[in-house]
């Protein structure tokens, strides 16, 4: 069955609806790209599917079991072990080096601070930032601060993958070497990758693109709502 489903998802910001019975599931190992005009609710459903926020109604699932009712300890908890995330603010503390912030996740866990700079350089390489390793993430470009974003998300080896526009403050070369990077461990690791992006290149390495139209899922060919 389905790794992470959406059952019928309804959220609004006050009296703006953004999700309207919105569907959709996702199987382990899959890269789906979410596309779909700026407004349309792609954010609202990846925070909704990744437990962030929760849904006014219906529900969301992950690996058989409710993840929209469970409370928010053991869903704090899900998101800290079972799920990555790339999204442009807030993740990287500026003080502190990419090092740091990539080991940080693997040191709130169990891991010991040895094993957690080791992961965390090894991870820093694969996206091409040995160099920087030990420069402090404020004073980073846009597109290196991404980079580490990315390495922080994949250091504690999560389930799923949760990317909002994650080549977006990057150079085309670069968000083409990450996209691989993601269908890579996708393909390796059974990860699981929910991108969401306005770019066409990116969705075009996804095994499966849908559409996001006025807080509906849709497919992005015949524009009939998924089921
Ligand atoms: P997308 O990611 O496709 O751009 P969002 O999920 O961010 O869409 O937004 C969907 C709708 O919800 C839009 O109409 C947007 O203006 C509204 N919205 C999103 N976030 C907020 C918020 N924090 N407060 C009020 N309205 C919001
Ligand atoms: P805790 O309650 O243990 O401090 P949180 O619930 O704040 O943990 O978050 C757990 C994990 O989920 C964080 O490590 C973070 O990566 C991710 N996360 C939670 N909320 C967001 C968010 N709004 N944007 C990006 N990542 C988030």
């Amino acid at each position: 069955g389905p790794l992470l489903e959406a059952r019928s998802v309804e959220r609004s910001y006050g009296r703006t609806p953004a999700l309207r019975e919105a569907s959709l599931s996702v199987t382990s190992g899959e890269v789906l790209a979410i596309m779909g005009p700026s407004g349309s609710g792609k954010s609202t459903l990846l925070h909704c599917l990744a437990g962030i926020f929760t849904p006014d109604a219906g529900e969301v699932w992950f690996g058989g079991r409710r993840l929209d009712t469970l409370g928010d300890a053991r869903r704090s908890e899900l998101r800290r072990t079972a799920f990555g995330f790339v999204f442009q603010f807030g993740q990287l503390v500026p003080e502190l080096t990419a090092a740091d912030n990539v080991a940080l996740p693997l040191l709130l866990g169990r891991t010991g601070r040895r094993q957690a700079y080791q992961r965390a350089r090894d991870w820093l390489r694969r996206l091409e930032l040995e160099d920087l390793a030990g420069r402090r993430t404020g004073e980073l470009s846009g597109g290196q601060t991404q980079r580490v974003a990315v390495a922080r998300a994949l250091v504690t080896r999560p389930k799923v993958i949760f990317a909002d526009e994650p080549t977006g403050a990057l150079d085309s070369l670069t968000g083409e070497k990450v996209m691989e990077l993601l269908v890579g461990l996708a393909r390796q690791e059974g990860t699981t990758v929910i991108v969401v992006t306005h770019d066409a290149r990116v969705a075009a390495c996804a095994d499966r693109e849908v559409m996001v139209r006025d807080g509906r899922v849709t497919d992005p060919y015949a524009g009939e709502v998924v089921r």
